[in-house]
């Protein structure tokens, strides 16, 4: 695989928004353009020489509508109308630059959970949204931000379990359950993330490198 420069890996992708109507482009990733390094314990991938995570919120730069992008077409017509009631009056339009750093995919990923709040979306999204702002203010070795999202997403997570059908966010129940254990170390739960990891680690549909990620988590509690 030929190593690409970060602006060959991205491009201009169309989208019409569901909200305003008007049609906008976005940044996205090229397929197979980004070479993955490896996992952070708790799934983080780490990609170079761009983060695909970066580009995964879709902003209308007419209204301000902004989600993930498995959510993006995702909206209800009384959704529609709080965003235009609640968000597009206080947009202001943001020039970003091609290629996303870490502060751009901060700011996109807080739209997104503002437009969460005025959609009134479920704790499964905004969870989701909270791990991928933890991930990023590692990415900046900002610990105690990282720390705000870890404990948000966990408490989201949790409560998605019980009251959201799975897959939330295209994590199904076994990478969920994983993703609480890890985060649930970082944020100083680590009894319950072994409790976890004793009802995953038994489950009959794993391969074996995920049983093996699992082994290495208990063990670093142990340790
Ligand atoms: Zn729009």
């Amino acid at each position: 695989m030929p190593d690409y420069k970060p602006e060959e890996c991205i491009y201009d992708k169309s989208y019409t928004c569901p909200v305003c109507g008007e049609p906008f482009k976005a940044k996205q990733v090229r397929k197979g353009r980004a070479k993955f390094i490896s996992n952070d314990d708790d799934l983080k991938p780490n990609y170079t020489p761009v983060q695909p995570d970066y580009y995964d919120v879709i902003m209308c730069d007419h209204c301000g509508y902004a989600a993930i992008s498995s959510k993006f077409d995702k909206i209800t017509l009384s959704q529609q109308e709080a965003i235009e009631k609640e968000i597009t009056p206080l947009y202001e339009k943001t020039d970003y630059p091609d290629v996303y750093d870490v502060d751009t995919a901060i700011e996109r990923y807080n739209m997104a959970l503002r437009n969460c709040e005025a959609k009134k979306s479920k704790a499964g999204e905004k969870a989701y949204i909270h791990l991928k702002l933890a991930w990023f203010c590692r990415d900046k070795n900002d610990k105690s931000s990282e720390i705000e999202h870890l404990k948000l997403a966990y408490s989201g997570f949790n409560e998605a379990f019980t009251t959201e059908k799975l897959p939330i966010c295209g994590l199904d129940e076994n990478t969920l359950l994983y993703i609480l254990a890890a985060t649930g170390i970082e944020i100083g739960y680590p009894e319950e993330s072994i409790r976890i990891l004793s009802r995953l680690i038994v489950k009959k549909d794993l391969s074996s490198r995920f049983k093996q990620k699992i082994t290495l988590l208990k063990d670093k509690i142990k340790n």
